[in-house]
């Protein structure tokens, strides 16, 4: 997950890794947090050939979100463009999420060696 074994890692080598994390981080807009799921279905239609052995119709694109507990929030997409808009936004909380981690691992390594997670000097 780290990049660097934080604990093989001078305090200040951590120091500057942070604050260029910290420098590079902004949030994007279109930022969103949920999965993207693929599904094939069967219709209605009795005698539709997705009823017997025939292909199932699809794809179609869910945004699936969980809120409150354990309860999910399904939202068809209804063109490729959403789909699109979609990918890129996981893609962009993917980002930020991975950009945070690691200013937490480097902050858990500085609190593990005593050190303060705000130096005097940055
Ligand atoms: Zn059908």
């Amino acid at each position: 997950m780290s990049k660097m074994p934080l604990a093989n890692t001078s305090t200040l080598a951590l120091r500057h890794r942070k604050a260029r994390l910290l420098r590079s981080f902004h949030l994007p807009p279109e930022i969103l947090h949920a999965s993207l799921v693929e599904r094939f279905m069967k219709c209605g239609k009795a005698t539709c050939h997705c009823r017997s052995s025939g292909p199932k119709h699809g794809p179609f694109f869910y945004l699936n979100r969980c809120f409150a507990k354990g309860q999910m929030q399904s939202l068809l997409l209804k063109s490729s463009d959403q789909v699109d808009q979609a990918r890129q936004s996981l893609a962009a909380y993917a980002q930020v999420q991975e950009l945070l981690d690691e200013i937490s691992q480097i902050n858990h390594e500085l609190l593990r060696r005593g050190d303060p997670l705000v130096a005097a000097d940055g």
